[in-house]
């Protein structure tokens, strides 16, 4: 029971982080994570990489100060 659920909250997560979850599905998540912390530890994580890569990506010529920061800032929130 309990690996089945495991397997489910983790399949949901990956679907948003990939942005083909339904908004219905993206709600469950939103709700699940109230509830377990190990997914919000995990959706949050995604989250900030994904918005740093875009960041990055966003600037092409970003100072090189800049992108260390925000790879010490992935890093943080990685440990
Ligand atoms: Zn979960």
């Amino acid at each position: 029971m309990i690996a089945e659920e495991n397997l489910k909250c983790t399949e949901l997560l990956n679907l948003v982080i990939d942005g083909q979850a339904s908004k219905e599905q993206e709600l469950e998540l939103m709700q699940h994570v109230h509830n377990c912390p190990k997914c919000k530890n995990e959706f949050e994580l995604n989250t900030s990489i994904k918005e740093s890569l875009k960041e990055r990506l966003k600037r092409i010529n970003t100072p090189k100060e800049l992108s260390s920061n925000i790879q010490s800032k992935i890093i943080e929130l990685a440990s």
